[in-house]
């Protein structure tokens, strides 16, 4: 009813990820945009003006006059400019929030990296504090992604959770809702389409930009070698030429262009499962491996897990909503049981 609805108190989740950010209110995914803002600087001030944010931004990259840039503010899992991440996060607070009269203050959480500092993680919450949150709540990542994908973290028994997005791979071991070992590796997605662009241009001899590289990893991408073979035509800029010219890539390619990368999330991997106590070391024996994220969506990366692990390996239901869905779960926790994973801080 539209009395009830009116004083209904909001709540957010918000997952702030180095390409995409997406929050929930009240258990509805409401924005699902690019982390991506396009600036231009004010004129004879130190100043920086935003032109665009989400999409419209994303779609200025690498396509701007000299006097705008479009950025990715999270880019490498951390606060690269803190001034445009707060504004980002504003925009999208403001843009899902009806700024009526009565409406009441919203209690937002934001999942942030575990990697993430003391001064950033005051950013964060400045800045939801500054777009009218009521209470803030800041929550591991590799915590929502666990509630996001399923997982029963509550229990006295070790979860791990590997989230590969595109700036960086988060990986989780949690148990009592707590997180028992975190590492965040800066290779993820980013680096995937960092080494297809550099494959292609050592072998064809051809440029290609990171937007072909993405394309390339999803179309034809391979973590796991495969008799089926995938195989696609692009179009580059000829090193020697200069003009545009076609090759093909499959999914061997591929799988040789990304050995680099997966071999580094693999170590990592390996080395948290060393970390872990040895009880509940049996635990994830039993459970297995999450994956989520986009990187989850890599052909064949769930396989290769489990070749090098010899531990059973699960791609979340949806990957790419995991942590925002995580969060949301978690508020609502909060609310009705005061759970204490999470800390106001
Ligand atoms: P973040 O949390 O850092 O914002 P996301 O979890 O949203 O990242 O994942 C974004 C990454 O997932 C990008 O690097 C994107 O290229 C990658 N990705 C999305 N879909 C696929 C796919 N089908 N195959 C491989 N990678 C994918
Ligand atoms: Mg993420």
């Amino acid at each position: 009813m539209f009395t009830l609805n009116l004083f209904k108190p909001k709540c957010l989740s918000i997952d702030l990820g180095t390409v995409n950010t997406l929050i929930y209110l009240n258990g509805e995914l409401v924005l699902d945009e690019p982390s991506v803002v396009a600036i231009r600087d004010e004129p004879g001030t130190l100043e920086k003006s935003v032109v665009a944010v989400g999409k419209e931004a994303k779609s200025m990259l690498g396509r701007t006059p000299g006097s705008i840039e479009a950025i990715r503010p999270m880019k490498d899992g951390v606060i690269a400019d803190f001034t445009i991440t707060k504004k980002m996060l504003q925009y999208f607070i403001r843009q899902v929030l009806s700024t009526g009269f009565f409406s009441p203050s919203p209690d937002i959480l934001i999942c942030v990296p575990c990697g993430a500092t003391q001064v950033e993680r005051r950013a964060i919450r400045e800045s939801a504090v500054e777009a009218g949150a009521k209470n803030v709540f800041l929550i591991d990542e590799p915590i929502a992604a666990a509630l996001g994908a399923g997982m029963e973290i509550g229990e006295s028994a070790g979860h791990m959770v590997v989230d590969i997005g595109g700036g960086t791979t988060e990986i989780g071991i949690m148990s009592l809702n707590g997180v028992v070992y975190a590492e965040s590796l800066r290779v993820a997605g980013d680096a995937f389409n960092d080494s297809i662009v550099k494959y292609v241009r050592s072998k064809h001899n051809i440029i290609i930009g990171e937007i072909t590289a993405e394309k390339i990893k999803e179309e034809v991408g391979s973590a796991f070698k495969s008799s089926a073979i995938k195989k696609k035509t692009y179009i580059g800029r000829g090193v020697s030429t200069g003009l545009p010219s076609e090759f093909i890539m499959t999914n061997v390619q591929v799988l040789e262009a990304l050995k680099e990368p997966l071999v580094s999330i693999i170590s990592a991997i390996r080395a948290a499962l060393e970390q872990t106590p040895p009880e509940l070391s049996s635990d994830i024996v039993e459970s297995g491996i999450m994956l989520t994220g986009g990187g989850a969506l890599l052909a064949g990366l769930d396989q290769l897990i489990n070749d090098k692990t010899n531990l059973d390996v699960h791609i979340a239901e949806d990957p790419l909503t995991c942590v925002a869905s995580g969060g949301d779960i978690a508020l609502e926790l909060i609310n009705k049981n005061n759970m204490s994973f999470l800390s106001s801080e």
